[in-house]
């Protein structure tokens, strides 16, 4: 049994795009009332302050001196998990496809990574009961030592579907081919690079979502949630 009054209880949510790591991460927050750290969408930050600022997605020096300065901050709300960049809500700004893309690049970069491992860490330990991180590499880099740790997948033309649905609520209609696509594309630059590379922690329990209702993958967590917690 983890003794909560040490350190906040962490559980780790990794997993490919669309496999439901955001709405299940974001329910089992307000449910549990613990913090949530959604990674991407700090990855996702750098993204759309290098575009804004032309900085190109190798430029290394570039990078450093815009990681140096970027500040990244949540606040939740029963509606959604708002982000914020240097005190701007980007929460919408950094959900395009362009941006999806551009989070995939410039994670790719050693200089990138190390920059924010150190704020993922800082976020989720300032948690007064416990954290819910999700990302690619938090069971294996960020936390390896996470109290839970769960690697969430679904077959990828399921993910797609979900996707296309997700752009199409927002009015940013695309076709679903074309929603594959930029997944796979995803999908392999997060796999294959040589830092911190999307894939399961040796102790992560799988979960497969896809033929599992949101409900009961928030189930199966929170019972793991449970048997962790001292009572
Ligand atoms: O999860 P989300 O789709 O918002 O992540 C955007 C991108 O950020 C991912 O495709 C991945 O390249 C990167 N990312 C990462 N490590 C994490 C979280 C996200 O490399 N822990």
């Amino acid at each position: 049994m983890i003794d909560l009054s040490r350190r906040p209880l962490i559980v780790a949510i990794d997993g490919p795009a669309g496999a439901g790591k955001s709405s299940v991460s974001k329910i089992l927050a307000l449910r549990l009332d613990f913090t949530l750290v959604d990674t991407g969408a700090i990855y996702r930050c750098v993204a759309l302050k290098a575009q804004r600022s032309g900085v190109a997605f190798d430029d290394l020096t570039g990078l450093q001196t815009l990681l140096d300065a970027v500040k990244v901050t949540f606040r939740m709300d029963v509606d959604k998990n708002h982000v914020f960049l240097d005190g701007e809500d980007v929460s919408d700004a950094i959900r395009t496809s362009e941006i999806s893309l551009a989070a995939s690049q410039v994670s790719g970069q050693p200089v990138v990574r190390n920059a924010l491992l150190g704020l993922q860490r800082r976020l989720a330990l300032a948690a007064e009961q416990g954290a819910i991180l999700e990302g690619r590499d938090i069971g294996t880099v960020v936390f390896p030592d996470a109290d839970i740790k769960i690697f969430l997948f679904a077959d990828p033309s399921i993910r797609a579907t979900r996707r296309y649905e997700e752009l199409f609520q927002k009015g940013l209609e695309k076709p679903v081919g074309q929603v594959l696509e930029d997944q796979n594309k995803r999908d392999k630059e997060d796999s294959e690079r040589e830092v911190a590379p999307l894939k399961p922690a040796a102790d992560a329990v799988k979960i497969d979502s896809t033929r599992l209702p949101l409900s009961e993958v928030v189930a199966q967590i929170e019972t793991l949630v449970s048997s962790k917690r001292v009572p």
